[in-house]
């Protein structure tokens, strides 16, 4: 951390920052110019980080040189981490394929939207039992049926299923169904639910908040890992935008920018960024294009009939076309990279 101090400070203050510093057991190293007087701090950053330097008279900058989502970023960690799951695998070299419906609504529709998004290659099944709605009066999901529902198609299939969890109480019960679990955007910053999620040891696949920045998301894979869990996939899936054309702003700018900070892998959900199935395949490819290591896509057998977000789903053929293009996307970005275990 480097601590600057003002034209004005004192000799006084530029001690009691010294001071400070040495009361802490870390070293200080002053450097001073005529503008601006410089003290690097040496030692270790948790200690550092927790004493409020900028509170102290003469200061006008704390610049921290290490991220503070320490866990998460490529400099704590700089080969790319892979997230597996059954035959599913996110990063390093791996393009995971998650798809399936929003909700789980019947056996009957599971069945259906499994077998196909199967055929098509997809490697995980996903499949909400606990919707996030912005209205109470809206299809909340089947919850423990639609986890049964959802396990025994992806059993079925030979898929790992992926769901929502909103609660922590309902971890354990979702813990028993589900081979991931899956943050939403609504939820990326509700730091009791990483928290207990980090506990779970299983995969996690984080969704970014539609205001939050790429940072605010890293910092929430800090809470999971904090917690001595890695497996953590990173999900954009859109931001609050101006423009009412698409649901959200697709930023797929995310994707490198994550990519330069932390070694986890990202996937992209071109379904809820866009909302427009006519937009997801272009956008699925701008994602796997910029890096992404996986794709999310909501594909549904009857739109017309859907629970939710029927109006962004593809079809299950549509889908089939979209996954052979990810995967020729994916071998050209990836041609020079070589694939790690
Ligand atoms: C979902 O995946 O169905 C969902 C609600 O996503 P998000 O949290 O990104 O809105
Ligand atoms: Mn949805």
């Amino acid at each position: 951390m480097i601590i600057i101090l003002g034209a004005q400070a004192t000799d006084q203050q530029v001690d009691d920052v010294i001071e400070r510093i040495e009361s802490l057991g870390l070293q200080a190293h002053l450097s001073r110019g005529t503008y601006r007087t410089v003290i690097g701090v040496i030692g270790d950053e948790d200690k550092i980080s927790a004493a409020p330097f900028e509170a102290i008279p003469g200061v006008v900058q704390v610049v921290p040189v290490l991220p503070p989502f320490k866990l998460a970023s490529s400099e704590a960690h700089p080969k790319p981490s892979i997230v597996a799951t059954g035959n599913a695998k996110f990063g390093g070299g791996h393009l995971g394929l998650i798809a399936g419906p929003c909700a789980v609504e019947t056996e009957a529709q599971m069945d259906a939207i499994g077998r196909a998004v199967s055929e098509a290659g997809a490697s995980v099944l996903r499949g909400g039992a606990f919707k996030p709605r912005t209205s109470p009066y809206a299809f909340q999901g089947l919850a423990e049926e639609g986890l049964k529902i959802l396990a025994d198609t992806g059993k079925k299939y030979g898929m790992p299923v992926v769901t929502e969890v909103l609660d922590p109480r309902h971890i354990e019960l979702i813990d028993r169904y589900a081979d991931m679990f899956q943050i939403g955007a609504r939820n990326m910053q509700n730091f009791v639910l990483l928290t207990e999620v980090g506990r779970a040891q299983k995969p996690v696949l984080l969704k970014r908040g539609m205001s939050a920045t790429v940072k605010d998301l890293l910092m929430s894979a800090e809470y999971i890992l904090s917690q001595g869990n890695p497996h953590v996939i990173l999900c954009e899936r859109g931001v609050k935008g101006f423009d009412s054309l698409t649901r959200n702003l697709f930023d797929v700018a995310a994707v490198p920018a994550i990519k330069s900070m932390s070694h986890l892998p990202v996937v992209v959900d071109p379904s809820h960024a866009t909302g427009r199935p006519d937009f997801i395949p272009a956008c699925a490819l701008a994602g796997v294009a910029a890096g992404a290591d996986g794709v999310h896509i909501e594909v549904h057998n009857a739109p017309a009939e859907a629970l939710s977000d029927g109006p962004q789903a593809l079809l299950p053929e549509q889908y089939a076309q979209l996954a052979d293009q990810l995967r020729e996307m994916f071998e050209l970005v990836n041609k020079n990279t070589p694939k790690t275990l």
